[in-house]
């Protein structure tokens, strides 16, 4: 293992690196793009299989989407209401790896209660759909990373979730999931990258694609913000996993096709662990989809919301009515109503959603319901969609797409 520092003098030997990358025969095999979950698992995935890798990031490590989820590392038993078993299982399989082999020091895990209003009919049918969660979890291991689910009274809840409101829940289903410092993870795996010989450095931001005399994609324009220098790189393969900021990425290289990516905002807001009584987290359904309350260090965090954002990618922010929303959502179900007074922060994250079809029709591979990866231009491969629980597959696929 290298040493997997990140400091002014790792940044200084990566800028070195990729202004050296522009003379005959020392052009770098791999340039990523993007310096979220995505782009660090990319070049821990490339560095490891022994191409020469560059990680460059406009802003800082997870600035941008990655540190702003639920962060949650989970199967989305949501997605399970889509039947989508197949994503479920996929993200299960990550979840526990994560857990017991990957990133144990980070990954936690952590209890969730289903709260049920009906005593028959809403036990059985939700208590299947968590039984075959749970399942899911074991088929390809064979071995659980986490206890079973339960089912518990109300007088259960009483003693687990005294702060669940009676009139909310005559009982629930306990089941486990885990959460994760996103930012810190995405730092830790950058800097795992490093050990394995990728450089990385942030504040350097991707301003053009340049292409050889056959069109193709051959390496970059970089803008070294600290100083404004422009650096002119060269890479046998460049792949962009820029989240949100996909299509523009996409246009750097002059072409109109892509894969197409909207934003969608998420918002959490933040309150002391002391305002609400319970030794669990929360999922509620909501008219629209769930919402987390979810148990963080000293405080709950609780969201999200799903709502379009057209504004600056950069800087999203929760407006009063997604905190009014997620205030009654989450009030519904507690028996000591949360006020504004209550809240010590906020933050809002944007969702990279990918859309059907891509631009132009360019080509591409759907991998998964989630998550797609697409070649605008011969040299660049895009990468976007899915999410943090996943990150492993994207990189991986990522990666294969481009070789
Ligand atoms: C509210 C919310 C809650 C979520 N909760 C969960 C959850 O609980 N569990 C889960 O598994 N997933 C969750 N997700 C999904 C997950 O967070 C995202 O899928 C993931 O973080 C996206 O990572 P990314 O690396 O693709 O994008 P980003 O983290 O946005 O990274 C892209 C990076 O590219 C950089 N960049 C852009 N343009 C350039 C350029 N020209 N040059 C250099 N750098 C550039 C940006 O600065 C940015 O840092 C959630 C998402 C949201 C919004």
């Amino acid at each position: 293992m290298l040493d997997t520092r990140l400091t002014k003098e790792s940044r200084d030997r990566a800028l070195a690196r990729l202004s050296e990358s522009s003379r005959p025969g020392r052009e770098l095999d791999v340039l990523v793009i993007g310096g979220g979950i995505t782009g660090a698992g990319i070049a821990l995935d490339a560095a490891s299989r022994g191409l020469e890798t560059v990680v460059v990031e406009a802003q800082d490590w997870g600035a941008g989407t990655s540190s702003r989820s639920s962060k949650l590392v989970h199967g989305g038993l949501r997605y399970l209401q889509m039947l989508d078993f197949k994503l479920v299982f996929e993200a299960l399989a990550e979840r526990d790896l994560l857990l017991t082999t990957v990133a144990p020091h980070l990954v936690r895990p952590v209890p969730f209660l289903y709260p049920l209003r009906h005593r028959v009919w809403e036990r059985a049918f939700v208590g299947a759909g968590i039984a075959l969660y749970d399942v899911l979890a074991t088929l390809r291991r064979g071995k659980r990373a986490l206890p079973w689910h339960r089912h518990l009274s109300r007088a259960d809840l009483d003693r687990v979730f005294p702060d669940l409101s009676a009139r909310a829940a005559v009982g629930a289903i306990e089941y486990w999931d885990a959460t994760v410092d996103d930012a810190r993870y995405v730092t830790t795996l950058v800097r795992t990258a490093a050990g394995y010989g990728a450089q990385a450095a942030t504040r350097i931001q991707v301003v053009e694609l340049t292409k050889n005399g056959a069109g193709v994609v051959d390496g970059a324009l970089l803008r070294d913000l600290e100083t404004d220098r422009v650096i002119a790189v060269k890479a046998r393969h460049v792949i962009s996993s820029t989240g949100v900021w996909t299509e523009q990425s996409q246009a750097l290289a002059g072409e109109t096709g892509g894969l197409r990516v909207l934003a969608s905002k998420g918002i959490h807001i933040v309150v002391p662990r002391d305002r609400i009584e319970g030794d669990a987290g929360l999922i509620l359904q909501t008219k629209k989809s769930v919402l987390f309350v979810i148990p963080w260090s000293r405080y709950w965090v609780i969201g999200t919301t799903d709502t379009p954002w057209t504004e600056d990618l950069v800087n999203p922010a929760a407006h009063a009515r997604d905190i009014n929303y997620v205030l009654d959502e989450a009030n519904a179900v507690l028996e000591k109503a949360l006020t504004h007074d209550d809240i010590i922060g906020t933050w809002a994250g944007l969702r990279p959603l990918l859309q059907p079809g891509t631009k132009d029709g360019t080509a591409s591979e759907k991998v998964s319901r989630e998550h797609a990866v697409a070649s605008p231009v011969p040299g660049l491969t895009v990468i976007a969609g899915g999410k943090f629980t996943t990150y492993r597959i994207m990189a991986r696929d990522a990666v294969d797409f481009a070789l």
